[in-house]
């Protein structure tokens, strides 16, 4: 049975969301003919402790800046209002039941944080609620895409699709490197968060 209505989850740190986000869930909306994408920005993150997460409020508000002139792009509170470590299968439980039996779900990733997300809690029910959407990156061409997913068919028996997308070589640690060494940030990232991040003293 094919369902009503197909969503797209974009899961992130987005500490500060940029250009390679967008493009990627603009893309995956298109070519897999999504209804909407919902940014869902981590809580406490329990992968990434090698630096300062900067507020969750912070990120969900450039967040909700950055997709503002999308009408197909949402924003979700739902991990950062969680007390704790946030997991991607309680996050898909949330939205299973958020969207009821009509919807397909969708889980968008790059194809450098693919393996980690099928390496967090509960990877069967997890595989078994949405379907998985993975991007490429530049340092992640399809072709080592391609070799990652078969490691993933290995562990799992379980199809990730991939996904080629238009490279934008951008990462939040460098702009985070950008900002506090006092170079620009333009053309990496919306305007509006640019401004944000310079109102508010973020990464100095
Ligand atoms: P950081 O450098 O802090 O890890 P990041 O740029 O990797 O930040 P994340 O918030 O970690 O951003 O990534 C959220 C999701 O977006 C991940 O699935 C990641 O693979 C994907 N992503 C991030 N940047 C890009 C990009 N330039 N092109 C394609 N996918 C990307
Ligand atoms: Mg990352």
């Amino acid at each position: 049975m094919t369902k009503k209505n197909r969503v797209g989850i974009m899961g992130g740190t987005f500490d500060p969301i940029h250009y390679g986000h967008l493009v990627t869930a603009e893309a995956a909306r298109i070519n897999f003919n999504l209804d909407e994408v919902i940014f869902t920005p981590t809580g406490n993150p329990p992968h990434k402790k090698d630096y300062a997460v900067t507020s969750a409020e912070h990120r969900y508000l450039m967040t909700a800046l950055a997709i503002n002139d999308n009408p197909f792009f949402k924003v979700s509170r739902v991990e950062i209002d969680r007390k704790g470590y946030t997991y991607t299968v309680d996050t898909l439980r949330y939205f299973a039941r958020e969207y009821g039996n009509d919807t397909a779900l969708f889980f968008i990733s790059g194809a450098d944080a693919i393996l980690d997300i099928l390496t967090w809690k509960d990877v069967r029910e997890v595989l078994s609620m949405c379907t998985f959407i993975a991007a490429t990156r530049p340092g992640y061409p399809m072709d080592k895409l391609k070799q990652k997913l078969q490691e993933i068919k290995r562990l799992y028996n379980s199809e990730v699709y991939p996904m080629e997308v238009t490279g934008m070589d951008i990462s939040s640690t460098e702009i985070r490197r950008r900002v506090r060494e006092g170079l620009s940030i333009k053309y990496l990232l919306p305007e509006s968060i640019e401004k944000y991040i310079k109102k508010h003293g973020i990464y100095r």
